[in-house]
């Protein structure tokens, strides 16, 4: 493991434009669940089921009992954790340039990168699905399940349901960042779900070096990704920033 941070370190230097493509595991030292993995919210439901368009139009009284209620409780909670201050650390450095994110909480901004695309939204904001009024999440009383707008609407949270579209301005400029990059960091995701996970696939068909940061292997494992630091992205991270740190202290003294 140590000869692969030691790897990851260098290519980080001397990558020109490094772009990160991140997934719910990057959060769960924050406490937010996965959907897979262990843990996962899979373990308690269908999130294919559940977190679909067509289920959330039929029943979204259901939808949001089961899902998004206790959603909003765990992310007014979260704090970004190592993962999310290292990716922040590598900007500041001058070594990365943007976030691709799967996440809807918010945790990436909150640590400090500037350039985040939010791939499926985000769950700080709802929207009247009758008027289309936007309100904070944290605004909204959830005693009443579903949340309605004044209007008597049902309010939605800004995030992509599965089975609807990828906001059009986020897939453009995810798949520019995927396509210009050397170097992109896939962390903590499955990288089973379309088109985020096609995102490393473009990056290494137009020449970058993927490396990924998972505690388990993936699809792009061994076919797409160089190779995988295996582990948690908080710990890896950390190590990956010390070593990067060591080595700018060690080019100063000499
Ligand atoms: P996923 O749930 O499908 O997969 C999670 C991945 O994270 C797994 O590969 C797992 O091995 C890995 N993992 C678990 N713990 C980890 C850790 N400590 N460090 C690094 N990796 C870890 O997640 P996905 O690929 O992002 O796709 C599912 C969809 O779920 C996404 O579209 C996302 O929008 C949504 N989602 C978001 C959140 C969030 O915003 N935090 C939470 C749950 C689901």
């Amino acid at each position: 493991m140590e000869d692969l941070i030691q790897k990851t370190a260098e290519v980080l230097t001397s990558a020109k434009y490094v772009v990160a493509l991140t997934g719910a595991g990057i959060s769960v030292e924050s406490g937010i669940p996965p959907f897979r993995g262990k843990g996962g919210l899979w373990e308690k439901f269908d999130p294919m089921e559940v977190g679909h368009i067509d289920s959330f139009m039929k029943n979204p009284a259901r939808v949001w009992k089961i899902f998004m209620g206790e959603m909003k409780t765990i992310l007014a909670q979260a704090k970004p954790n190592d993962g999310h201050k290292g990716l922040a650390r590598l900007e500041e450095m001058g070594i990365l340039k943007t976030v691709i994110t799967q996440n809807v909480d918010g945790l990436h901004q909150l640590a400090g990168n500037t350039d985040v695309i939010e791939f499926h939204g985000n769950f700080a904001w709802l929207y009247c699905m009758a008027c289309g009024k936007r309100r904070r999440t944290v605004d909204v009383d959830l005693s009443q399940i579903p949340p309605r707008c004044e209007c008597g609407g049902i309010f939605r949270p800004d995030c992509v349901f599965f089975g609807e579209m990828i906001p059009t301005e986020a897939l453009e400029r995810s798949q520019e960042a995927a396509s210009r990059c050397d170097l992109m960091l896939v962390v903590g995701t499955s990288a089973v779900v379309q088109p985020a996970a096609f995102m490393p696939v473009i990056a290494r068909q137009h020449g970058a070096t993927v490396i990924e940061i998972n505690p388990e292997p993936t699809p792009l494992t061994g076919m797409t990704s160089a190779f995988l630091l295996q582990g948690k992205a908080g710990e890896i991270m950390k190590k990956i920033i010390a070593r990067l740190d060591e080595t700018a202290a060690a080019k100063r003294r000499s």
